[in-house]
């Protein structure tokens, strides 16, 4: 059994909510690079290269690629082999989202659903556990803005929808979303599981490298013929008109029920933010 300090968590959770909101992934700026070897709108060229600007900048002067730096999700997957001391792993999370958006300068944005009072240090924090082998903590910090998360749903498709259900109602989601989420978006679909757990597959997806393939090969034709359908819109970049209004979509997919069919869409905005650290 390996001992592992909460301290360490929170130091990790800390620098990762910082280096997430500042520095875009690689794969994020090649899918922009791809883009605009194909966008034909002027306009829609223009605000792909200003969003790589803004990438530079944020990176470089290590201040927040968006103002909105989002709700703090946090996946942990703990290795059965480690035993936690020093604390509550919980609070040490949440400590560590409160220092890193205080030192990182990042916004504040979770507040009392009803009275809207910010609570002040950006948490509580969403946090997915998941107990797998081994004797390591990895740690996944994913932030993620309102208006993205907004544009996103889940239904209970009914079995006999099928797959042309799915891309019917993916495409209505991002037609409807329009210009809300800032895109152009990443799709993030889960399907089949419960209510839940098809949500929770939606954004899990969303942690993919951008141009890497579905190592399920259904999957992966569903998520290019998806993609081309959406880029058909018109929506284009920030919603101004073009043919990059999605840079991808991933799918992850569970057996349900038999009764059942879930599907969520959980759309992610340009700012595809998530850093990860295994400790
Ligand atoms: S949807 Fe994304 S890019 Fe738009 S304001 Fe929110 S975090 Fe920023």
């Amino acid at each position: 059994m390996r001992e592992i300090n909460v301290k360490l968590i929170t130091e990790e959770v800390r620098e990762l909510c910082m280096e997430a909101n500042t520095n875009l992934g690689e794969d994020v700026l090649q899918a922009f690079d791809r883009a605009m070897e194909k966008e034909e709108s002027p306009l829609g060229l223009e605000i792909l290269k200003e969003l790589k600007e803004n990438a530079r900048i944020a990176k470089e002067e290590r201040v927040a690629m968006c103002q909105d730096t989002g709700f703090a999700v946090v996946f942990v997957e703990l290795g059965q082999d480690v035993h936690l001391i020093g604390g509550d792993l919980k609070e040490a999370i949440f400590e560590g989202v409160r220092q890193g958006y205080q030192d990182g300068y990042l916004r504040k944005s979770i507040c009392h659903p009803f009275t809207r009072a910010n609570t002040g240090d950006n948490t509580p924090a969403i946090i997915h556990t998941e107990i797998v082998s081994g004797d390591e903590v990895k740690i996944t910090v994913a932030p993620k803005g309102g208006g993205s998360e907004n544009m996103s749903r889940v239904i209970m498709l009914t079995p006999s929808d099928g797959v042309e259900g799915i891309k019917r109602y993916v495409l209505q989601r991002v037609k409807e979303s329009g210009s809300n989420p800032c895109p152009p978006t990443i799709v993030g679909v889960g399907i089949g599981g419960t209510f839940e757990e098809a949500a929770l597959l939606a954004k899990k997806s969303l942690l993919r490298p951008l141009g890497s393939k579905n190592p399920d090969l259904e999957l992966d034709q569903l998520e290019f013929d998806l993609l081309t359908e959406i880029n058909k819109l018109g929506i284009g970049p920030q919603g101004l008109g073009g043919r990059t209004t999605s840079l991808a979509v991933h799918i992850l997919m569970m057996p349900c029920h038999i009764a059942s069919f879930p599907l969520a869409v959980n759309i992610q905005c340009h700012a595809q933010r998530h850093k990860e650290a295994i400790i």
